[in-house]
């Protein structure tokens, strides 16, 4: 499978916006964005005027960066959306909102995608009592996320229930600390996922 190796860090400099990538340094000050809010490279700190195409490929950028997916496949996941009833950008939001590693981010069993991702490529989940390992794996209502039963003393997992406890999952999910699972309780509405991301600009980019 291919993925993105470099410092996850110049993302956000070449965004210009904090996407939190990395858990919880990004809230320290250590986050590199805090200290070097320029985009990364050589002629970094020249400023760039943007024409209409430049603002629309940033944000598709940015929302494409924020979930950790390679284009072709967020291309697809935009195409999956264009084609299902409702509004497109939202549709997209949904769809990239219910893949298996944000769904075990978002019940805080990880504290970035990037680790929810490594987290279920592990195999230490499962999907209505089913090992899954696909990060992308689409998730529907009324399905259950837990952390595999042979799993739960494994190190990563040894202070999970203390971190779940106070953790505050989104209204569409329920989570169950106690028993290391989560459940979609309804796809997200668009006031439900907390982004700062213009999904507008993202459905514009593709329609050009
Ligand atoms: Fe972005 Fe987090 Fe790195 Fe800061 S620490 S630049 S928010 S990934």
């Amino acid at each position: 499978m291919a993925r993105y190796t470099e410092s996850v860090c110049r993302l956000c400099r070449r965004e210009g916006t904090k996407l939190f990538l990395k858990g919880t340094r990004c809230y320290t000050k250590k986050c590199a964005f805090e200290r070097r809010p320029s985009p990364p490279g050589q002629h970094g700190v020249r400023r760039r005027k943007m024409g209409d195409f430049g603002i629309q490929l940033r944000e598709k950028q940015k929302v494409r960066r924020v979930y950790g997916v390679l284009e072709r496949q967020f291309h697809n996941y935009f195409v999956e959306a264009e084609n299902s009833e409702g509004i497109t950008g939202e549709n997209l939001l949904r769809r990239l909102e219910t893949r298996m590693d944000n769904v075990v981010y978002r019940l805080g069993f990880a504290s970035s995608r990037a680790q929810a991702r490594q987290l279920v490529a592990h195999g230490h989940f499962a999907v209505n009592g089913v090992p899954t390992n696909i990060p992308s794996y689409k998730l529907n209502p009324g399905d259950r996320v837990e952390v595999r039963e042979s799993h739960r003393a494994r190190e990563a997992f040894k202070t999970i229930r203390e971190t779940l406890r106070s953790h505050q999952a989104p209204e569409w999910l329920s989570l169950d600390p106690a028993n290391l699972s989560g459940a979609i309780a309804s796809l997200p509405r668009r006031d439900q996922m907390p982004l700062d991301l213009s999904e507008q600009l993202v459905v514009e980019y593709y329609s050009r």
